[in-house]
């Protein structure tokens, strides 16, 4: 059975970015529908974000007990119990769901669950387990986000992506981890914690190619360490399964051998078969092309998250699902920057940047009028209580604003949110100098590298 109903805006995708659109279009007195085929919240809550931090967190946990000697804290560590580990990790996704359906429940906010089709330029058809329906909507945004790369490889109980890692029953005793981007280091770094041996193979020159090469060499010192192994700049062939794993080899002839191979080779986008190319929306390779406002030239029809070509984040997603919102309700927002984005990379030692790397900014300004600072952790206090080491690096336009802010330690993953406000907001180092810093925190470090960068370092050896 069919019904026909009619909506402000019909929101394709409860993802991260289609749940903050609605929320954002209701908190706007919009009529909005939110279709979703499996659950609100989408890959970052359910199987991206929130799930992979909480094991970082559990082998972060993991790491300090075996370390606790270090600091006169005699405690034993037995071992990982797997099952409490998932325990805690459902746990947390549980809360954080309860709470975002709480959320959309109160906005007032339709919410259909089943596969959603782009049949007209105003109309959706849901085909779904309680029925089919038709939403129309004055607006429609197009987010259906993305899935794990799988370069022709099948998923099995020993190759796997990322969300099967996320629901693995065991800790691997060894695992081939294909991609040294994100995603890779994040799952070598808990599974280096619980105890597996780990192998990164990364057909790039570097592990976060990425990052400024700076931060990726600091990695490869602080994984190499760790005992984490890298191959670098050199390509997969192939894999065959054997009695009790995998057999990988490598376009240089070499072969590894372990109990998993996980994917991690990127994602692309999740947008076949939902109509967008029937209706002419603008495609590229299974990308929706949508302008700076993020429409996408076709009807009333935005596009927002991992579906447009650009950093897969979901606080890009987040911003660009608000921006839609209030764009629709004629706010005239200003659109989502994408080198103002900060990036983060929650391996254990963890990595932020904003803005540009010295190798982008050399080529932007030109060599001459590029200046850098690297301030290493050793002279902040914070960061020498907590045992760790890496540093801040900081790049400015010369003479003018600092236009990359980067770093590599522990927890340093919370730096990144005065690195935005200094790159975005187009701050001199001479006032950010200027700006006090609490002690000792190792946002201090911040502050000490752009004190050395205006040219008066406090704790600084050069
Ligand atoms: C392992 C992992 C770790 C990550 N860690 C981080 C991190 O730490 N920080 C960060 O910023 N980002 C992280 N990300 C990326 C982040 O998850 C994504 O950028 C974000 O989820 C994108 O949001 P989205 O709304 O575009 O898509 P999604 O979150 O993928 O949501 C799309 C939704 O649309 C639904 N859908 C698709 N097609 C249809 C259809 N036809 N009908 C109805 N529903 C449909 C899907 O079921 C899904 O719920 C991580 C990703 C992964 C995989």
């Amino acid at each position: 059975m069919s019904d026909e109903l009619t909506y402000d805006l019909v929101v394709l995708g409860g993802g991260t970015g289609g749940y903050a659109a609605a929320l954002r279009a209701a908190e706007l007195d919009m009529k909005v529908a939110l279709i979703e085929r499996d659950k609100v919240g989408g890959t970052c809550l359910h199987r991206g974000c929130v799930p992979t931090k909480a094991l970082l967190h559990a082998a972060e946990v993991a790491d300090t007990a075996k370390n606790s000697e270090t600091f006169g804290i005699e405690a034993e560590f037995k071992g990982i119990d797997i099952a409490k580990v998932l325990e805690y990790k459902d746990g947390v996704i549980t809360r954080n769901y309860k709470g975002l359906q709480g959320l959309v429940k109160a906005r007032g906010i339709d919410t259909y669950f089943g596969t959603g089709k782009l049949v007209g330029k105003d109309t959706v058809e849901v085909t779904g387990e309680d029925g089919n329906h038709t939403v129309k909507g004055a607006n429609v945004l197009l987010s259906t986000g993305s899935t794990s790369k799988t370069i022709g490889l099948e998923v099995t109980d020993r190759v796997i992506t990322s969300t099967e890692a996320l629901q693995l029953d065991k800790v691997p005793s060894s695992a081939i981890v294909l991609g040294g981007g994100v995603i890779g280091v994040e799952f070598a770094s808990v599974w280096n914690s619980f105890g597996a041996d780990v192998t990164i193979v990364e057909g790039l020159k570097h592990l976060v190619a990425n990052e400024d090469e700076t931060i990726s060499k600091n990695l490869e010192r602080a994984f190499k360490k760790r005992k984490i192994k890298f191959k670098l700049g050199v390509m997969f062939k192939g894999v065959e399964e054997t009695a009790d794993g995998v057999k990988v080899t490598l376009e240089d002839g070499s072969t590894l051998e372990a109990e998993y191979l996980l994917v991690a080779v990127g994602r692309g986008p999740v947008t076949e078969g939902f109509g967008f190319e029937e209706q002419g929306i603008p495609m590229d390779r299974g990308f929706v092309l949508a302008n700076e406002r993020l429409h996408t030239g076709v009807g009333n029809i935005y596009a927002c998250g991992d579906i447009v070509p650009g950093l897969q984040l979901a606080h890009r997603a987040f911003g660009q699902g608000i921006f839609v919102a209030e764009e629709i309700a004629g706010l005239n927002p200003a659109p989502v920057v994408e080198s103002g984005i900060p990036r983060v990379t929650y391996c254990e030692p963890e990595i932020f940047s904003v803005g540009l790397s010295s190798a982008q900014a050399d080529e932007k300004y030109g060599k001459d009028q590029v200046e850098s600072l690297e301030y290493n952790l050793g002279g902040n206090g914070k960061s020498v209580i907590l045992g760790t080491t890496g540093l801040i690096k900081v790049i400015r336009e010369k003479d003018g604003p600092v236009v990359g802010v980067h770093g590599i330690g522990a927890r340093l993953s919370e730096q990144a949110g005065e690195a935005q406000l200094i790159v975005n907001w187009e701050a001199f180092p001479e006032e950010v100098a200027q700006l006090i810093h609490a002690h000792p925190t190792q946002n201090e470090a911040l502050g000490e590298a752009h004190l050395a960068l205006a040219g008066k370092p406090l704790h600084f050896h050069s």
